[in-house]
């Protein structure tokens, strides 16, 4: 299996064996054997190798944002950020051996003393996507070990260079952070042998994985697409607006499942929304990632480049009008324009599933109320951010907005990592990510009843 450089697509970045599901099995029973001494190793122990990780990430940090430019095309400002996101949420995580693992509570009567205690599932299997390769890997392994698993990763084919150098660079003890390259045939097996399975990618292969993994009557939890929308109110400061939509459109090329692809401007918002937004978008023209200037980098393949322009030219086609970009950018490599469409037709693809790409819809809304439900019209409810001087309007909205995560004066993408991290409807089933919320999902909780020998009979 071999990942390639998206702005340049003869530059073969690494080239790998693949173990197949027998071998995908053996790597999770090799975890297994290992899970004992590491869960047993202590407190002390899992917070001096997490804080290694950290270390150690931080040490290399400009090789790892250059890898990440290169095996995924993450334009370079971003990259530095995902590896200094990575490296804290390393830090966050190392201090979780020595939180409270549970609470004392009195009996309902009598003597005696009632506990709760969170242990370790075994061996956590972890399935990412390209996007974030090194910073989901680490807010799921991170947890998931701190608390007592093992954990096999199987990472996304694109970001494969990206999630082997994390590891080697971990340094964990052996068996404890295994990385399983592959694909399906991996990811599949790894669901099929984990004791607790973490998922992140798209809806389609997220259901699957939550099938096989309730089937099996094994955790689960998997964030998943996003269909984002951002609401722009006529009192909204719209220079700020614009400049936030524009990053949340076209930042990374709009490959974040937190991306903005539906713009609601309400009201008189409208016309000087989309005429500074056009302008904001033609102004962050995709270019080559490794500038640090660069917004917006190529899209991660032909077929994602090819499916992008093709929904830009339906929906032209169907009476949709252009307001900027629309096209290929000319050059070698997987660029498109970032591109802003009006009027597309209600049914159409662009309204209803993630491109994951730098192209939005605008529309029109006649009051807030419209704008909610206009957002909340999709299953993908993952992200939405609200643009607004009126503190009353934020709280409705925040109230009402079916999303996981909804962001004021913000672009929608992005989240502090040691918050819950997660969406609403089909964008996520399960426990959220990140925080607290992750070092819950990857314990189950016992309950024990303590009474005094020699008590009551
Ligand atoms: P993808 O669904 O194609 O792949 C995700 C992972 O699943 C990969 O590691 C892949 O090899 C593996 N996989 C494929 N088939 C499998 C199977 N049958 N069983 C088990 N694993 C299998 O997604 P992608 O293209 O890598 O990533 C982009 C998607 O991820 C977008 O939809 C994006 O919105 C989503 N995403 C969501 C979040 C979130 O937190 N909600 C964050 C980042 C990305």
């Amino acid at each position: 299996m071999s990942s390639y450089n998206p702005a340049d697509p003869a530059d073969l970045v690494v080239s790998v064996d693949t173990p197949g599901a027998a071998g995908t099995v053996a790597a999770v029973e090799r975890a297994r054997a290992a899970q004992p001494a590491w869960s047993a190793a202590g407190a002390a122990a899992r917070s001096a190798a997490l804080t290694h990780a950290a270390e150690a990430v931080e040490a290399h940090a400009a090789e790892l944002a250059a890898l990440m430019v290169r095996e995924v095309g993450k334009p370079l400002a971003e990259a530095r950020a995902e590896v200094a996101r990575t490296a804290a949420i390393w830090r966050y995580y190392a201090q979780a051996p020595y939180a409270p693992s549970g609470a004392l509570h009195e009996p309902a009567a009598g003597e005696g003393m009632l506990l709760t205690r969170r242990r370790p599932y075994g061996v956590a299997g972890l399935i990412t996507p390209w996007n974030f390769p090194l910073a989901i890997p680490t807010w799921k392994a991170a947890p998931a070990l701190a608390v007592g698993n093992t954990a096999v990763l199987k990472p996304a084919p694109e970001g494969t260079a990206c999630a082997l150098r994390l590891a080697e660079l971990a340094g964990l003890p052996e068996g404890v952070l295994t990385v399983v390259p592959g694909g399906a045939e991996e990811g599949a097996a790894l669901v099929g042998s984990a004791d607790v399975v973490s998922f992140t990618g798209s809806t389609a292969v997220g259901q699957a994985v939550i099938a096989a993994t309730t089937a099996r009557g094994v955790p689960v939890q998997a964030e998943l697409g996003g269909l984002n929308a951002a609401i722009v109110l006529p009192d909204a400061d719209l220079g700020q607006a614009a400049a936030h939509l524009a990053a949340a459109i076209a930042g990374y090329a709009g490959q974040k499942c937190t991306a903005t692809s539906r713009v609601i401007a309400v009201g008189e918002a409208y016309e000087p929304l989309v005429g500074a937004l056009a302008k904001a978008l033609a102004g962050a023209a995709a270019g080559e990632p490794g500038d640090p200037a660069t917004v917006c980098g190529p899209v991660i393949s032909a077929a994602a480049l090819d499916r992008l322009t093709g929904a830009v030219d339906s929906a032209r086609a169907a009476g949709a009008e252009l307001l900027t970009g629309g096209g290929r950018v000319e050059r070698p490599g997987w660029f498109v324009e970032p591109t802003l469409l009006a009027r597309v037709p209600a049914g159409h693809p662009l309204l209803e599933e993630e491109f994951f790409g730098p192209v939005a819809v605008v529309l029109p809304a006649a009051d807030l109320d419209e704008a909610i439900a206009l957002a909340n019209a999709t299953p993908h409810t993952l992200a939405t951010s609200v643009h607004t001087r009126d503190l009353d309007a934020a709280l409705l909205a925040a109230d009402r907005l079916d999303a996981g995560m909804i962001r004021v004066n913000a672009p929608s993408s992005g989240v502090d990592f040691h918050l819950p991290f997660g969406g609403a409807k089909s964008a996520g089933y399960g426990a959220r990510e990140q925080g607290q919320a992750a070092l819950d999902f990857f314990t189950a909780s016992r309950t024990v009843t303590l009474l005094p020998a020699g008590g009551a009979r």
